[in-house]
């Protein structure tokens, strides 16, 4: 038994008709954690857990975090989540909803991070949020469902914060045999550590992360992402805060669930038809999810993009 579920992958008659593609929709925001963190973090609580491990500790307010208060509530071991004092008051009730011990630590995330990393004892695991093979392990098997319905596509799809979803993805391809769909990497402009490193040839440094999609907010994103581009068809694009939310708006509308803008920017391609998925007929969308966000919410960022400053 894993504590991820195995999602639809479905075909959009909405997105096919207004794109012009063939869309599959790989659902993750269905799973427990609503996000697809829940796979690679529920991997690597289990093997922590069989390694002995007795409270897992982590340093994400967001969609990882709530994986790992989850993966812990199920397991029956206690979780430890430190966060900065920006954490939005709803992630902190999701987290403690899911019964973890949420210390609030420092002004950055860099703070809580180092805090968090402190107070790992002996017993402890610390589980990261996108920079550890056993978290792309268990992604992959989101790839591995999709091979099992049969439908090949010619690119998938998939946003990118610290490029854990893209080595997980990457690597589902490979034990699948289908090495030769590429991969569309969407980031938005506010978050584009990916597309940087990309030109760079190595992981760079981005000096500041700004606008809606938070949860792609990782300033630099893993080495092995980088190292992915030289083996595998990996495209980047980036897209405004304003596609992405539209996306969002869009696809709640069409299939009625609410995603967050980290998850509207992996949309934004297709509902804004854009020229770099041409090429491809079949295309697969990882809908990654995001628990952290409200109609609400995605309202007042919407508005406020279109406000004079
Ligand atoms: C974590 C997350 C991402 C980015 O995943 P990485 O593995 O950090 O690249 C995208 N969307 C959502 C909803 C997430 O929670």
């Amino acid at each position: 038994m894993s504590l991820h579920v195995a999602t639809p992958f479905l075909a959009s008659h909405a997105l096919s008709l207004s794109s012009g593609h063939s869309v599959w929709l790989k659902l993750e925001a269905l799973q427990p954690s609503g996000s697809f963190k829940m796979r690679g973090v529920g991997h690597a609580c289990e093997i922590w857990r069989d390694r002995g491990a007795r409270r897992f500790v982590s340093s994400s307010g967001g969609n990882a975090g709530l994986a790992v208060a989850h993966a812990g509530r199920m397991l029956g071991l206690p979780v430890m989540v430190v966060v900065p004092e920006s954490t939005p008051a709803r992630a902190l009730t999701l987290l403690r909803r899911e019964g973890a011990d949420v210390v609030v630590h420092g002004e950055t995330w860099q703070e809580a991070h180092r805090h968090a990393l402190d107070r790992v004892g002996d017993a402890d695991a610390f589980i990261h949020p996108f920079d550890d093979p056993l978290l792309w392990h268990g992604h992959a098997t989101l790839v591995d469902e999709m091979a099992r319905t049969g439908v090949k596509p010619d690119i998938v799809v998939l946003a990118v914060g610290g490029g854990g979803l893209l080595c997980g993805v990457i690597e589902g391809l490979h034990r699948n045999g289908w090495h030769d769909v590429p991969v569309l990497a969407v980031e938005t402009l506010g978050t584009a550590s990916f597309h940087a490193a990309l030109q760079e040839g190595h992981a760079v440094q981005l000096e500041g992360i700004s606008g809606v999609a938070t949860s792609l907010g990782a300033k630099r994103v893993c080495d092995q992402a980088v190292a992915w581009s030289r083996e595998h068809a990996i495209e980047s694009v980036l897209v405004s805060d304003r596609s992405a939310l539209d996306a969002c708006m869009r696809f709640l509308d069409d299939h009625r669930l609410l995603v967050e803008p980290a998850c509207g920017a992996g949309l934004a391609p297709l509902y804004e038809t854009m020229p770099v998925l041409d090429r491809y007929k079949t295309v697969a969308v990882v809908v990654c999810g995001g628990a952290t966000c409200t109609v609400e919410q995605l309202q007042q960022q919407r508005a406020r993009c279109d406000a004079p400053d």
